[in-house]
């Protein structure tokens, strides 16, 4: 189980999301897109939250 939280990314916001890293990925790059218009790479997030979790 992994967490990402768009606070950690200095945005004012309260989007969680957490659960399987592929789930993570999916959701979170979805939500930066359409809330921030900032689209991650796959593999970026995949960094962050492997980097976090440990
Ligand atoms: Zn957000």
């Amino acid at each position: 189980m992994a967490k990402l939280r768009c606070n950690d990314y200095g945005f004012e916001c309260e989007f969680i999301v957490e659960g399987e890293v592929e789930r993570i990925i999916e959701e979170f790059g979805k939500h930066s897109e359409e809330e921030h218009g900032i689209d991650y790479p796959r593999e970026a997030l995949m960094q962050i939250i492997l980097r976090k979790s440990q």
